[in-house]
């Protein structure tokens, strides 16, 4: 038989946490065809691995890059990460399925400009996304403030009984063209008067689609079991799985308070499906909240509307600066984006710890000045966390990345390295791979990251360079 590719000797993590084994992976078409400790064959293409670890491309569950990644489709802060696919429209904020009539309401404004939503359907969407080609690929939830913002003409109420069914409506449009599941981002003020019922409501069209519910709580600060609750209590009405986005205890009095949470995970997770996504930083970031504007811990500004030169500066120094104080600089700053280094450590450790912890970015693409998890996450979790400060061993971090992600969001057929699943690969060097992006320079590929395949394509690898763009479109699969 003659292969596309063949990976020869090399340490295959296969993505479900079972240990690591030497073989030979041979790949025809899109597909792994055959592993085992010897292939005999030919291929168009041999590659040494030379020990180095294979393992499924990773999965970044958690990302805003719904249109960047059709405008930007070689996609270098993913692919050089060994990503293979981005789950996109979380937080509540979709760029499919959204219309947006003038202005693009606050947080949907991380996703691009109003004239780049052209989106209306996630059937249009996919179509962008296979035209563009991207080298990773792109599965969709829809939002829940996208919905709101299509269908309603004040953001800061609740929603009617009409609004609530023309949403529905949408939803399962939505849900029937492939979308993965709903989204919400209820601590954000364009979501925060939505009431539970009006959410459970929306859960309704997910259960007899089979969709799943992604959150950001209606709060990551003090009232965080109760956010949790409100979570929790969703996901029971429509019986259908909740994913916490980026769970984490923020702000200096909530430090330590994962202990609490996950307690109330464990317990929860005997009676229905919860998980949750996590970044592996210590610091926040998303757009400037008045709210969350504190001298308990610094905060970067990452961009500003009308003063984009005070990009990378603390708000206290350019509150000195302007002999101002912190809310009165910014409220001057709106619209901003903003890294806030509101957590504890030790926090961030317990949750990435957790057995039904994902790895998730959350980078944010459009930021002159980004988080450095856009560049950055999966190979500090290899890197950092695993090698170096043995949080858990490779084989598990390789499956929060991999299989865990493909089970919960139902992809199938990948996330494993499999005979018969799809050729989305990445090799590294288990002794080199590390995080390079900082947070004073953050747009920098990581380094170990030595070849990356999506979809039987070679796309990724010598020189950092992206080779090949085969990603597709992921449609739900009931
Ligand atoms: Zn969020």
């Amino acid at each position: 038989m003659k292969f596309d590719y063949l990976f020869r000797n090399v340490t295959v993590i296969d993505g479900s946490g079972g240990a690591e084994y030497r073989a030979d992976v041979a790949i025809l078409g899109d597909r792994i065809v055959d592993i085992a400790p010897s292939i005999t064959g030919e291929a168009e293409c041999e590659i040494d691995g030379g020990g180095r670890v294979l393992a499924p491309g990773f999965i970044d569950v958690h990302t805003h890059d719904d249109i960047n990644v059709i405008r930007f489709p070689e996609y270098l802060p993913k692919i050089s990460q060994g990503v293979t696919t981005v789950i996109v429209g979380n937080c509540g904020i979709s760029a499919a399925g959204a219309t947006i009539k003038t202005q693009v309401p606050d947080p949907m404004n991380l996703l691009g400009e109003a004239e780049q939503f052209i989106y209306p359907t996630v059937e249009a969407y996919s179509h962008a996304v296979e035209q563009a080609r991207p080298a990773i690929n792109v599965g969709t939830l829809v939002g829940h403030t996208a919905l709101r913002n299509n269908q309603m003409d004040d953001l800061f109420r609740t929603a009617s009984a009409d609004e609530i069914s023309a949403m529905r409506k949408q939803l399962k449009l939505a849900l029937q063209q492939g979308a993965l599941g709903l989204s919400t981002g209820l601590a954000y003020a364009s979501a925060f008067q939505s009431s539970t019922e009006e959410v459970m409501a929306l859960v309704e069209e997910l259960a007899a689609e089979k969709g799943i519910y992604t959150t950001h709580l209606r709060s990551e600060f003090e009232p965080i079991l109760d956010a949790l609750d409100e979570a929790f209590r969703i996901g029971r009405h429509g019986n259908v799985p909740v994913v916490v986005s980026h769970h984490k205890c923020a702000g200096a009095k909530n430090w330590g308070r994962t202990v609490e949470t996950l307690k109330l995970f464990d317990k929860v997770r005997q009676q229905q499906d919860v998980s949750c996504d996590c970044y592996p930083y210590s610091a926040s970031s998303s757009t400037l909240d008045m709210k969350q504007i504190t001298d308990e811990f610094d905060i970067i500004i990452t961009w500003s509307g009308p003063h984009p030169e005070v990009a990378g500066q603390t708000l206290k120094q350019i509150a000195q600066s302007w002999s101002m104080s912190l809310h009165e600089v910014g409220k001057l700053l709106m619209p901003a984006g903003a890294i806030y280094y509101n957590m504890d450590e030790q926090d961030v450790r317990r949750v990435l710890r957790y057995p039904v912890t994902m790895v998730g970015s959350d980078g944010l693409p459009n930021d002159p000045m980004p988080h450095p998890r856009l560049w950055g996450a999966f190979p500090r979790v290899l890197g950092h966390y695993s090698r170096d400060e043995k949080l858990f061993p490779l084989t598990e971090a390789v499956h929060k990345m991999t299989g865990m992600s493909a089970a919960r969001f139902q992809l199938p057929e990948r996330g494993l390295v499999k005979r018969g699943y799809y050729a989305d690969l990445v090799l590294f060097d288990p002794a080199t791979v590390r995080d390079v992006a900082s947070f004073s320079h953050p747009k920098q590929p990581a380094a170990g990251i030595e070849a990356v395949m999506v979809n039987g394509v070679m796309s990724y690898g010598a020189g950092q360079q992206v080779t090949g763009r085969a990603g597709r479109f992921l449609r739900r699969q009931a």
